[in-house]
């Protein structure tokens, strides 16, 4: 019997990622509009992504090109000739009983991602695809007890890419980490908007030991990933532990329960009878490829190295401001105002909390409003505490910083100016003290009143009161 070890386990994992191009106007190989998301079921069908017999397929230019783009991006190889085939499966989702996928000439072959942190080890990918989406199946309750099943093809016919990697990743935390590489690489490109639901499928190889591997099927989700692999590798443990095999097979995530579920065995593996698509033609991209790689722009890992080198920010900092594409750019933004050093702080460190804690993007708070905050907190007109105050108001509630800061009156001016008057009013009307401490709720009014005076009007009444109130209850 092998002894299995929590730590010294040899896993390997690879990933099969389709990944939804749904920042594109229309379908792979029709022309429905793909922004189908919020609208009722079968709205966005044609004859051609409903399969109907005799409709023809033409490929999606823009499908491709993003395809090329990804692929160039995760530094694979464009094949010069790539072809279509006919991936045959019975299933109501799939109208023609067929898929139109990729087979032995893939889009794109043998690349790299660098994944982040210190050891930042290189994962192969094996090729990168171009295929249609199925449908989508709506169980009237949980699906081992649904009365009956609808369909819904808005989303057949969505052009999707499968990145296939080799197995290189050694724990569920790193394949969670490659997932987030890869969408951040996919949103650089502005080809793929991850908050989508379904917008990410993977299905998940693990196998430990050099033992046969299983694969779990349409995972939805990163966290569901990494839960998938978890589950999958104490199984598999378990299964060493006493003494027993793996054998190859395919499981399903039931990613409410966390577990892995038998679906079938390697004897039984579907035959997909793929053959080329005659519909199609062969695609060939030429000189195409060296246009589309001209334009790709900066993508996450050089970025990081530009941040380091133009703003001198720490690799910590750098891989938070680089993590996500819109942040990235917030930041630039705002370090073209305001000292790097000083907002990279408050970007990278504050308010990334802050959006974290509410799982919100920083599209919640507008750059100028920011810049706004970091110029108050330079000339020191407003502290620490009351800037993080306004940053949680604006996250939470909306709003310009000056208002904010005026309703609540953070600025420090008017902090010292409210709060010596406040101050002196007590030492002063000390009768008026007395007569509201034994219950003379009116007696409140007239030293906000003589605060007031004091100040020439400049203090926020609701501001003095709550100091009188908290002096004289102290
Ligand atoms: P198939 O042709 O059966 O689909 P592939 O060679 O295409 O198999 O691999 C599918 C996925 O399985 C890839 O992501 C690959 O990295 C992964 N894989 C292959 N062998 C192993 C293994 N021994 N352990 C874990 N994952 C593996
Ligand atoms: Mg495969
Ligand atoms: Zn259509």
């Amino acid at each position: 019997m092998l002894n299995v070890h929590e730590s010294d386990v040899d896993v390997m994992i690879g990933l099969e990622c389709h990944v939804q191009l749904n920042k594109l106007n229309t379908k792979l190989f029709c022309g429905c509009s793909s922004d189908y998301q919020n609208d009722p079921p079968n709205t966005h069908t044609c004859p051609v992504c409903l399969g109907l017999p005799g409709a023809l397929p033409v490929i999606n230019r823009k499908a491709v090109e993003c395809g090329i783009k990804v692929a160039l991006a995760l530094n694979c190889t464009i094949q010069e000739e790539t072809l279509f085939y006919r991936k045959n499966y019975y299933y109501p989702d799939l109208p023609r009983g067929f898929q139109i996928s990729q087979y032995d000439f893939p889009l794109a072959t043998g690349g790299i991602v660098h994944l982040e942190g210190e050891k930042g080890r290189e994962i192969r990918i094996n090729r990168v695809h171009i295929e249609e989406d199925p449908g989508r199946l709506v169980h009237k309750g949980a699906i081992e007890q649904a009365k009956y099943t609808m369909v819904d093809y808005n989303r057949s016919g969505m052009p999707l890419l499968e990145i296939v990697t080799e197995p290189d990743l050694k724990s569920p935390q790193e394949a969670r980490q490659f997932l987030n590489k890869i969408r951040n690489i996919l949103e650089y490109l502005d080809v793929f908007d991850g908050n989508l639901e379904g917008s990410l499928r993977v299905d998940a190889n693990l196998s430990i030991e050099g033992g046969q591997r299983t694969e779990v099927k349409n995972i939805s989700s990163y966290k569901g990933a990494e839960r998938a692999l978890l589950f999958e590798l104490t199984r598999q443990k378990n299964i060493l532990r006493r003494g027993k095999k793996v054998v190859q097979e395919t499981r399903h995530f039931d990613e409410a329960r966390g577990i892995t579920i038998s679906l079938r065995t390697k004897e039984v593996e579907h035959d997909y009878r793929y053959f080329p698509e005659p519909d199609l033609v062969v695609m060939r991209v030429g000189g195409w490829v060296r246009e589309i790689e001209r334009s790709l722009p900066e993508l996450p890992d050089a970025k990081l190295d530009r941040f380091l080198r133009e703003y001198g920010v720490s690799p910590v900092h750098a891989k938070v401001l680089t993590s996500n594409i819109h942040l990235a750019n917030f930041f630039e933004g705002v370090a073209s105002m305001i000292d790097p050093a000083f907002c990279t702080r408050w970007i990278a460190d504050i308010l990334k909390g802050e959006l974290n804690y509410r799982g919100v993007g920083v599209e919640r708070i507008a750059q100028p409003d920011f810049i706004d905050l970091m110029k108050l907190l330079e000339e020191d007109k407003i502290t620490d505490h009351g800037a993080i105050e306004v940053i949680r108001t604006i996250l939470d509630h909306g709003g310009d910083v000056g208002e904010i800061v005026r309703e609540k009156g953070l600025l420090k001016a008017e902090i010292d100016e409210t709060e010596i008057a406040v101050n002196a009013v007590i030492e002063e009307f000390k009768g008026a003290v007395d007569d509201y401490r034994s219950g003379k709720r009116e007696a409140l009014n007239f030293l906000v009143g003589q605060v007031m005076k004091k100040t020439r009007g400049r203090a926020d009444p609701d501001h003095a009161n709550k100091l009188l109130i908290g002096r004289i209850e102290d």
